[in-house]
C-alpha cells in the first residue's frame, strides 16, 4: 500500500495511547463481523481495512467474525463470499474464522445467569405493547407487569423456551435495566426470542436466538478483543454492551476489557450501502446479480476491473472520523486509475471504425510491429501487432474541413499511427449521401515503428487497428447507478428507486487488436485514448465474442 496517506486518524491515536500506557502491541485484537446476509460493499471495506489494518500495523491480531444471530436472511453463500472479498483485499485471519453461533451454547448460559441473579426475566408483552411500554426518550417507559416475575419462574419458562414448547412471540428475555433510561435501548432490551426457523449453521439445534446486541458485545469479550471498532449508529448501544460485560461472569475472565470505538460509515456519492436496498436491487433483477460491475460490491468492483491496491489506498486516504460525510466518488476513481496507471496493459481498440487504405503498401502483405505493453513499467515487455494493407482508425480521429487546432488526420494532413508509421491522408471516398465511408492514405516507409524519419514533427499519434486480424468485441459501459449524489438522504416521499440512472449500462461492439481474443478476465487494460477495461469473468467465458468491462475512463476529475 502507499504508505504516505497514512494519517493518525482518531482510532490510531488511541491505540497508541494504549500501547503508551503498557498494552503490548501484539496484544492488539481486533475483529471484523460482518453479517452473512448479503455481500460486501465498498463501505465494509472501509470497516474491515481498519480492523485488520490497524492488527497488521502492531503485529496483532484480527478475527473473522460471522454475526449469524439471525437464522431468517443468512446464507452459507455469503458466508463464502465474505471470505473470498477479505482475502482479495490481502488480509488474512489464520484459524480463527469464529461465528457468533459458536457461542450459542455460552451465551445461554450467561442469559441463564442474569435471569438467576434477577437481572433479566421472561416477559409476556406483545410486539407492539412491548413498544408502547417502552415508551418515547423525553419521557420514562412502562415497566412490563412481567418485570418482577420471579426468577425461578423466568428460569423456567427460559428453558422451555429452549424446548420448543412455546409458539413465536410468546415470550422473550428482556434484561432488567432501566425503565426511565434517556437511552432507550437500556430500557429492558431484548436478549433473546423465539425463532423457529433453521439455522446455515446449527442446523434445527436450537429454536431460540440471542439478539444481536446481546451476542455481539459478548462474543467481543469471548474472544479477547481489545478495540471493536463499528460505526457510529452503535454509540447508543455501548452502554448496554458494557452492562452485559459487567453484569456476566465473563468480567472475570477478561484480561483486557474490550471498549468499542465508533467511526462514520462511509457514503459515498451516486451509490448506495444500505444491504437491504442493494438486495432489492439483486431480487428484482434491477442489476444482473451481487457483482454487477455496476454495485458497489467488492464483486463488482473486482468484475468491474478495480484492484485491491486502489481500494485498500481509497479506504485508507478517506481515513476515519467521527463525522458523517459524503465522500466523492471521483476519489475513488482517482485511486483506481493512480494504479491501473502503473500496472494496466496497453492495447489499441477503435469503437467507431473509419476503414483506412494504405496506397502504397501491397495487397497481401503483412507485417508484425513491436509494441509497448506498458511505458510505466518496462518488465511488462512488448508485443507483436499485425499491420497491413487495411486499417481502421476512429472516425473522431479525421476531419474533412478541420478548425484551426484540429490536429488530427484531414485531407493532407501527417499523423503518426501509434507504434507504426507516419501516415497522410491522400483522397476521401465517399457514399451517396456524402458520409466518408474510406479514406486512402500513405505511410512513409521511413518511419517504421512510428519514429521520424528525417526530423519532421506531428502533433498528433492515433491509435488504429489492423482491418485483417482485428477481433469482434462487445463492451459493457457503465455509468453511476443513480442519479443522485447523495443517496443516502432522500427527499421526502420519494423512493431509491426513482434515482436510477437509465444509463447506467450501454453495450456496444468494438474491434480490437488480436491479443484480446485471449485478455484474461480480472487483467487490467488500458485501451489507449479510450479507457481501462479489463475482460469480463462471466460473460467471456462461453466463447463467442470477448466482452470487455469499462473500469474508469482515463481522465481524472477528482479535485477539479
Ligand atoms: P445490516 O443492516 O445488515 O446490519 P451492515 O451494513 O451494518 O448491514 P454488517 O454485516 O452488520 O452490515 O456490517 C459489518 C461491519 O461493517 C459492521 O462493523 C459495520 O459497522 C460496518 N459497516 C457497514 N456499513 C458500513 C459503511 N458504509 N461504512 C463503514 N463501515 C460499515
Ligand atoms: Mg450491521
Amino acid at each position: 500500500m502507499d504508505q504516505s496517506n497514512k494519517s493518525m486518524h482518531f482510532i490510531r491515536q488511541i491505540i497508541a495511547e494504549d500501547i503508551k500506557n503498557g498494552l503490548p502491541p501484539s496484544s492488539v485484537h481486533t475483529r471484523f463481523p460482518p453479517e452473512p446476509n448479503g455481500c460486501l460493499h465498498i463501505g465494509h471495506a472501509k470497516a474491515f481495512c481498519l480492523d485488520f489494518g490497524m492488527a497488521e500495523e502492531n503485529g496483532g491480531l484480527c478475527n473473522l467474525r460471522f454475526d449469524d444471530t439471525n437464522p431468517d436472511k443468512e446464507e452459507t453463500r455469503f458466508v463464502d463470499s465474505i471470505r473470498e472479498d477479505v482475502h482479495w483485499l490481502g488480509f488474512d485471519w489464520g484459524d480463527r474464522e469464529f461465528y457468533a453461533s459458536d457461542y450459542f451454547e455460552k451465551l445461554y448460559s450467561l442469559a441463564e445467569e442474569l435471569i438467576a441473579a434477577g437481572k433479566a426475566y421472561a416477559c409476556t408483552l406483545s410486539p407492539e405493547e412491548f413498544k408502547e411500554y417502552r415508551g418515547v426518550p423525553g419521557k420514562p417507559g412502562k415497566p412490563s407487569p412481567w418485570r418482577d416475575r420471579p426468577p425461578s419462574e423466568s428460569l423456567d419458562i427460559f428453558r422451555r423456551m429452549r424446548a420448543g414448547e412455546f409458539d413465536e412471540g410468546a415470550y422473550v428475555i428482556r434484561a432488567k435495566i432501566d425503565m426511565a433510561s434517556p437511552n432507550l435501548h437500556m430500557r429492558d432490551p431484548a436478549i433473546y426470542r423465539i425463532k423457529k426457523a433453521g439455522h446455515h449453521r446449527t442446523g434445527d439445534k436450537w429454536c431460540i436466538y440471542p439478539m444481536y446486541d446481546f451476542a455481539h458485545c459478548l462474543s467481543d469479550a469471548i474472544e479477547g478483543i481489545t478495540h471493536s471498532m463499528c460505526t457510529l449508529e452503535f454509540e447508543v448501544h455501548r452502554p448496554l454492551y458494557d452492562w452485559f460485560i459487567e453484569n456476566t461472569s465473563i468480567i472475570n475472565t477478561l484480561k483486557v476489557r474490550p471498549r468499542q470505538y465508533e467511526f462514520a460509515r462511509l457514503n459515498l456519492a451516486y451509490t448506495m450501502m444500505s444491504k437491504r436496498k442493494l438486495q432489492q436491487l439483486v431480487a428484482e433483477k434491477t442489476v444482473s446479480g451481487w457483482d454487477d460491475p455496476r454495485m458497489p460490491t467488492l464483486s463488482g468492483m473486482r468484475r468491474r476491473g478495480y484492484t485491491p491496491a486502489a481500494i485498500k489506498n481509497f479506504c485508507e486516504t478517506v481515513g476515519c472520523t467521527k463525522f458523517n460525510s459524503l465522500t466523492e466518488l471521483s476519489l475513488l476513481e482517482h485511486c483506481v486509475r493512480q494504479d491501473l496507471n502503473k500496472i494496466a496493459l496497453r492495447r489499441m481498440a477503435v469503437f467507431d471504425p473509419l476503414e483506412v487504405e494504405i496506397e502504397n503498401w501491397d495487397e497481401g502483405k503483412s507485417e508484425l510491429l513491436e509494441a509497448v505493453n506498458n511505458p510505466e513499467d518496462e518488465s511488462a515487455g512488448t508485443r507483436k501487432i499485425p499491420f497491413s494493407k487495411r486499417i481502421y482508425i476512429e472516425r473522431a480521429d479525421f476531419m474533412e474541413n478541420p478548425p484551426k487546432k484540429f490536429f488530427r488526420l484531414s485531407p493532407g494532413a501527417e499523423v503518426r499511427l501509434r507504434y507504426a508509421y507516419f501516415m497522410k491522408c491522400k483522397e476521401v471516398v465517399k457514399a451517396d449521401d456524402g458520409t466518408v465511408v474510406k479514406l486512402i492514405c500513405t505511410i512513409d516507409p521511413d518511419s517504421r515503428g512510428g519514429n521520424s524519419p528525417d526530423g519532421r514533427k506531428v502533433k498528433a499519434t492515433i491509435h488504429w487497428v489492423d482491418a485483417e486480424s482485428a477481433v469482434k468485441c462487445r463492451a459493457m459501459l457503465y455509468e453511476n447507478l443513480f442519479t443522485r449524489a447523495d443517496m443516502s438522504a432522500l427527499p421526502e416521499g420519494s423512493d431509491f428507486k426513482d434515482f436510477l440512472n437509465p444509463n447506467s449500462l450501454t453495450e456496444t461492439e468494438f474491434l480490437g487488436e488480436p491479443s484480446l481474443a485471449e485478455a484474461k478476465p480480472g487483467v487490467p487494460l488500458q485501451f489507449e485514448r479510450i479507457a481501462y477495461f479489463t475482460a469480463d469473468t462471466k460473460l467471456s467465458a462461453g466463447g463467442g465474442r470477448p466482452v470487455f468491462n469499462r473500469t474508469v475512463a482515463l481522465k481524472d476529475s477528482y479535485g477539479k
